[in-house]
């Protein structure tokens, strides 16, 4: 029988440990979960929370959720007032005050569910003060509640914090396996898959889901940006400006279709739900909707670094290793000869995007000065830094 923690993709041991605590009732209050980025923590925290809500129980012969039940499909959509996610507000880490606000709430009651669950994010951002305004939280959870953060390494996280979790550690997924694990579910065949992990910045359950959004909405996007990409070198600054601008907007398109099934769920819930839990509701959305768009741009700048990083291996020589083979005809005509230090410089000036984005510079902004930026090494007047 299929439960929740089937989808945590390349973690066995993860799934079996996970598992077995839900069925023999050995549910601790407090995970801490660590492993790199794209092994999967998010997804088993998630399934976590379904198999510790789900109304049918550990109840299967293998434990865990039904995962198919209207309450574990709303975890699952990250939809449950009940299940809530933080990730750290201030650009160094979580602030004291959010983590105050997080405390305060962990006293209020469940809206829907017996039990409440918080995940945090990058606890390994949770800086000394953060930490201390949290520990008795984590030490003496109110009874219905349940925390599981996620962090990089055991070494990055507080050890005031590491002694009081359950500690899960991840296993890092090698690329190869990432890639298999990805087509065994979605079908996709082993380049597609790569391709996919790469605009993904190497997460897998961001690929799979990338591979099998509604109307192949992902894929037609990086068909886009691949073939504004192979143009880039005739285009004049005008054209690199509206480039940047359409860029941005594609980014944000895919969210009308977000924000309708928020509006539906919540007209749906309107009739039954007090006016705080609206207010809560509605804050939530407005999180997933701004992590939305931020995870769109980020696949933004990783496709425009992944297909630098295959100029790179074309112009090195090894045109084998070329990851978008797609496009592996064009990247040659365009970097055969190519200077490997300026393509360099481009895909670290892509990094830089990156970051200025996660701190809320106009992405207009960031994506013209790229472009611009990838422009001058396609025509060879890329400056060397
Ligand atoms: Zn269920």
């Amino acid at each position: 029988m299929a439960d929740a923690f089937d989808n945590i993709l390349g973690q066995p041991k993860v799934r079996e440990f996970l598992r077995a605590s839900v069925v023999s009732e050995r549910v601790t209050q407090a995970y801490l979960f660590v492993g790199p980025a794209g092994s999967n923590k998010t997804t088993a925290a998630y399934a976590l929370a379904q198999a510790l809500l789900c109304p049918k129980g550990p109840t299967g012969p293998r434990g865990g959720s039904c995962g198919a039940c209207d309450r574990c499909g709303r975890i699952a959509r990250r939809k449950h007032p009940d299940v809530r996610y933080f990730a750290p507000a201030g650009a160094n880490g979580y602030l004291v005050e959010q983590v105050r606000e997080i405390v305060a709430d962990t006293s209020l009651a469940p809206i829907q569910a017996e039990k409440k669950i918080y995940i945090l994010d990058r606890v390994d951002l949770l800086g000394a003060s953060a930490a201390n305004a949290f520990l008795k939280t984590l030490e003496e959870p109110e009874d219905d509640v349940v925390m599981i953060l996620l962090g990089r390494t055991r070494e990055s996280v507080l050890p005031t914090i590491l002694s009081r979790c359950q500690v899960v550690p991840f296993r890092h997924i090698p690329a190869s396996e990432a890639a298999g694990i990805v087509s065994q579910n979605t079908g996709a065949a082993a380049d597609q898959a790569r391709q996919a992990i790469e605009a993904c910045g190497g997460s897998i359950t961001a690929a799979v889901a990338f591979l099998t959004a509604p109307a192949n909405e992902r894929l037609a996007f990086r068909s886009r940006l691949l073939g504004d990409l192979s143009r880039l070198s005739a285009a004049d600054d005008w054209d690199v400006v509206e480039m940047a601008r359409d860029w941005v907007e594609a980014s944000k398109a895919p969210l009308d279709a977000v924000r309708a099934s928020q509006e539906a769920e919540l007209a749906e819930n309107a009739d039954f739900l007090a006016k705080s839990a609206i207010r809560q509701i509605e804050a939530r959305n407005k999180r997933q909707l701004s992590a939305k768009t931020s995870e769109y741009l980020r696949q933004t700048t990783a496709i425009v670094r992944s297909w630098l990083r295959d100029g790179m291996m074309v112009a090195a020589g090894t045109p084998e290793l070329v990851i978008n083979t797609d496009v592996a005809e064009r990247l040659t005509e365009l970097f055969a000869g190519a200077d490997a230090g300026r393509i360099a410089g481009a895909i670290s000036r892509a990094e830089a995007c990156d970051k200025a984005l996660a701190y809320n510079v106009s992405p207009e902004t960031c994506v013209d000065a790229l472009l611009f930026d990838v422009r001058e090494v396609l025509n060879g007047s890329g400056r060397t830094d």
